[in-house]
C-alpha cells in the first residue's frame, strides 16, 4: 500500500492525500476519487491496536504528544505518518464533524453556520466546508484529518531540585498556595481570587512543583501575549532546570515538547488531552471571555483527569455568584503582599464632559485633578472610554504640560511610551482600557474620565483601581472615578474592593 501511495504522490507532485477508504479495519489514504471519501464522511474512524514491537520515530512522538495537528504542520513524509497510524501510534480525527447535518469544528468547537464557508477544494475535489473561526491556525476543512499521538509520552529526567525559587510567601499567599497544591494532586478545579497586587504568580510555584515531581505535564495559559512574555522569564527562573515552552503567535517554540508550557489561550487550539494541570491566568480578560472557541480549547487541552486552576482578580458576576452559593470551589487572597489595603475609588460627578470636550474644554474638577498631580510631581494614569475622546482631550491637557502623552491598543509606540512612563519621563499618561491590567508603575494616582461608560465594567474598574498603591514603598494612591451619573458597575466595583479590604483585615492580612 505504501508503494501505491508513493507512486500516486509522484503522479500528483505536491499533493497531499485527503480521501480515505476503510480497508481491513484501517483507514487507507487514497488519491483516486473512486470508492473513497473525505474523512468527515466516514462514519467511524478505525483505530488500529498499538503494536508494541513497532519502533516509532521519537521526533514524531515529541511533536505530536498531546496535540492535534494538520498534515501541513508535520515535517514528515505521509508514508511515515500512515505507517505510525497502522501500528496504532497515530490517531486520525475528523477536522469537521457533522451533527444532524450541521458542521462542528473539532478543533475550536465552532458550530455557528455563518462561521463556516464553502469552497471548491483541490484536496478532496469536492465542495468542501471549512471553519473560518480558527483559520489563523491553518485551515480545517471537511477533508482535514486532525492528527494526534496514541503512544506513550516522551520520557524526561527530573532534576534533583525542581523549584529553585527561595522567596517567602505572605500568609495570604500561603493559604492559597496550599489549596492549589491540593487541587493539582486531587485533579479538581479551583478558582484563586487574588486582589490586584497580591502576588499570584508565586502562589502557583508549589502546585507546579508538585505536578512536575509526579511527572505531570503543566500548562500556564493566559489570553494575553504580554502576560506570556512577562511570565516566561519568571517561571524559567523559578524552575531553572525544567524545559519551558513559551507559545504565542509567532513564537519559535511551537513544536517544543516540554513538561512546563506557557501559552496564550489561542495556542491551546493545537493541543488535545495534553495537560494534567492547566492554570488559566486572567480568566476574565479579553478575548477569552467572549471567544467560545478559546474556552473550548482550554477544556480540550486538558486530559480527562486533570486539574484546572483559574486565576483572577476580578471574576465575572456569574462566577462570583457561584462562589457565594458554594457551586464553585475557590480561595481568596484578599490583601496585597505589603499588608496595606487596596485604594478605594472616590466618585466625582463631572457633568456632561463629552459636551464640553466638543467645545475643546474639560470639566474643571478634572483639570484641577491633573494640575494637582503635575504640581506635586505625582505620576498618574488617566483612563478614557474611547480613543477619539482621549485624542480630543490630549491637546487640552497638554496646555498644562506638553510632556503629557496618550496611548491605545494600536499605537505603534505603545511599548516605548510605557517605558518612558516607567522612566518618569512622562508626568501623566492618558490611556484606553489597554493599560487596565498587566502594567505596574510603583507610585501613581489613577483616574477614570467618564466612568459611566459601558466599557468600564465592574471588573475593568477594579483592575484600574488596582493599578494604584502597588509598591511597598508607596502603598497608597488616589483613585478617582469622574462620572456623569453613577452606574451599577461603579458601585459594584467599589463594593468588591471594600469587601476584600474587610476580609483582609478580618483574616489578619492587613495592618490597621
Ligand atoms: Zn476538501
Ligand atoms: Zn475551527
Amino acid at each position: 500500500m505504501l508503494n501505491f501511495l508513493k507512486s500516486n504522490l509522484q503522479k500528483r507532485k505536491g499533493a497531499v492525500y485527503v480521501r480515505f477508504l476503510v480497508k481491513d479495519n484501517c483507514l487507507v489514504p487514497q488519491i483516486e476519487r473512486d470508492h473513497s471519501l473525505p474523512i468527515s464522511q466516514i462514519q467511524t474512524i478505525p483505530q488500529p491496536a498499538l503494536n508494541p514491537d513497532f519502533s516509532y520515530n521519537p521526533n514524531l512522538q515529541k511533536l505530536l504528544t498531546g496535540k492535534q495537528l494538520l498534515l501541513d504542520d508535520l515535517p514528515f513524509p505521509i508514508e511515515e505518518i500512515q505507517n505510525h497510524y497502522e501500528n496504532g501510534y497515530i490517531t486520525y480525527r475528523k477536522g469537521i464533524e457533522y451533527k444532524r447535518n450541521r458542521p462542528i469544528c473539532s478543533r475550536c468547537g465552532n458550530k455557528a453556520e455563518n462561521w463556516f464557508a464553502r469552497f471548491p477544494c483541490s484536496r478532496c475535489g469536492e465542495i468542501c466546508y471549512y471553519c473560518r473561526k480558527c483559520l489563523m491556525m491553518g485551515r480545517i476543512s471537511a477533508c482535514t484529518p486532525l492528527i494526534g499521538w496514541n503512544g506513550t509520552a516522551p520520557e524526561h529526567q527530573l532534576p534533583e531540585t525542581i523549584l529553585g525559587w527561595k522567596g517567602q510567601l505572605s500568609p495570604g499567599q500561603q493559604t492559597a498556595s496550599k489549596r492549589v497544591v491540593e487541587a493539582v494532586q486531587n485533579m479538581t478545579e479551583l478558582l484563586v481570587w487574588a486582589v490586584c497586587g497580591a502576588g499570584k504568580t508565586e502562589v502557583l510555584f508549589a502546585g507546579i512543583e508538585s505536578a512536575l515531581a509526579s511527572k505531570k505535564r503543566v500548562c500556564v495559559a493566559t489570553p494575553r501575549t504580554d502576560v506570556v512574555l512577562e511570565l516566561t522569564p519568571r517561571l524559567k527562573a523559578a524552575f531553572p532546570e525544567i524545559n519551558v515552552a513559551s507559545l504565542y503567535g509567532g513564537s519559535e517554540e511551537r513544536h517544543l515538547y516540554a513538561p512546563l508550557t506557557i501559552a496564550t489561550t489561542h495556542q491551546l487550539l493545537r493541543f488535545y488531552h495534553a495537560f494534567d494541570t492547566i492554570i488559566l491566568d486572567e480568566v476574565d480578560a479579553f478575548p477569552y471571555t467572549i471567544e467560545d472557541s478559546l474556552q473550548f480549547a482550554a477544556v480540550q487541552a486538558r486530559k480527562p483527569d486533570s486539574a484546572m486552576i483559574y486565576l483572577t482578580a476580578t471574576p465575572n458576576e456569574k462566577w462570583q455568584r457561584e462562589c457565594r452559593i458554594g457551586k464553585r470551589d475557590f480561595t481568596t487572597i484578599p490583601a496585597r503582599f505589603h499588608r496595606y489595603p487596596l485604594p478605594v475609588p472616590h466618585f466625582k460627578w463631572c457633568g456632561n464632559w463629552q459636551k464640553q470636550l466638543k467645545k475643546d474644554k474639560l470639566p474643571v474638577n478634572i483639570l484641577t485633578w491633573v494640575k494637582d498631580r503635575l504640581d506635586h510631581k505625582k505620576q498618574a494614569l488617566l483612563f478614557f472610554p474611547h480613543i477619539h475622546l482621549m485624542e480630543k482631550a490630549l491637546p487640552i491637557l497638554r496646555r498644562l504640560s506638553p510632556k503629557i502623552e496618550a496611548v491605545h491598543a494600536e499605537d505603534p509606540n505603545r511599548k516605548n511610551k510605557v517605558q518612558k512612563m516607567r522612566n518618569k519621563e512622562i508626568p501623566l499618561l492618558l490611556t484606553t482600557t489597554i493599560l487596565e491590567r498587566g502594567v505596574t508603575f510603583p507610585n501613581i494616582d489613577v483616574a477614570v474620565v467618564g466612568a459611566e461608560d459601558d466599557i468600564f465594567t465592574e471588573s475593568a474598574l477594579v483592575q484600574i483601581a488596582g493599578r494604584a498603591g502597588r509598591s511597598r514603598d508607596f502603598p497608597d494612591g488616589a483613585v478617582t472615578f469622574f462620572h456623569y451619573g453613577k452606574t451599577e458597575d461603579m458601585l459594584k466595583a467599589r463594593k468588591q474592593i471594600n469587601t476584600m479590604n474587610q476580609e483582609g483585615v478580618r483574616k489578619g492580612l492587613i495592618d490597621v
